[in-house]
């Protein structure tokens, strides 16, 4: 068993659909050419990394944004580049295939046995990875995409990985 990895969302989880509270700045960001206007919080980046430092885990991006978000997400919120699982471009709902289901898909390949721990916002995601074969113990923290990131998921994923390198 590998160390535990941090996967990260970014849009409806560092990026809430709203702006939640007086922490979140407005930011243009234009991976590819294209123009987003995000709200993202400077706080993230530090909870992040107590996150990981207090429990031997390590960040990774699981979003559409891949590497941009590095380019974009990262010096925004006072993250280093981190590691991205390749998740390509959704090709489409059809039968059975959600959003959700595509990212579990190339998140269980991407993990290759490591428990993970997943800050996701799409709502079918935790039924999707725990589905996946050959996925290892994770726990998917659902997150409102209307708010965001809160202190109470850092804390509850804190407890699980705690719990987990007993
Ligand atoms: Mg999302």
């Amino acid at each position: 068993m590998g160390s535990p990895v941090v996967l990260l969302d970014v849009d409806g989880v560092l990026n809430p659909f709203e702006r939640p509270d007086r922490g979140f700045q407005r930011h243009r960001c234009s991976p590819n050419g294209v123009t987003f206007k995000l709200w993202l919080n400077p706080v993230h980046g530090p909870w992040l990394l107590d996150l990981v430092e207090s429990t031997g885990a390590e960040l990774a991006w699981a979003s559409y944004w891949c590497d941009n978000a590095n380019v974009w997400i990262s010096p925004r919120i006072g993250l280093p580049e981190l590691p991205f699982v390749p998740i390509p471009r959704f090709p489409g709902i059809t039968e059975g295939r959600t959003l959700g289901a595509w990212k579990a898909r190339h998140v269980a390949a991407w993990t290759e046995g490591r428990p993970f721990v997943w800050f996701e916002d799409e709502p079918d995601a935790t039924d999707c990875i725990a589905a996946e074969p050959d996925v290892a113990e994770h726990l998917l923290v659902e997150i409102d995409p209307v708010t965001g990131l809160t202190a109470d998921h850092i804390e509850t994923a804190a407890t699980w990985l705690r719990a987990l390198s007993r």
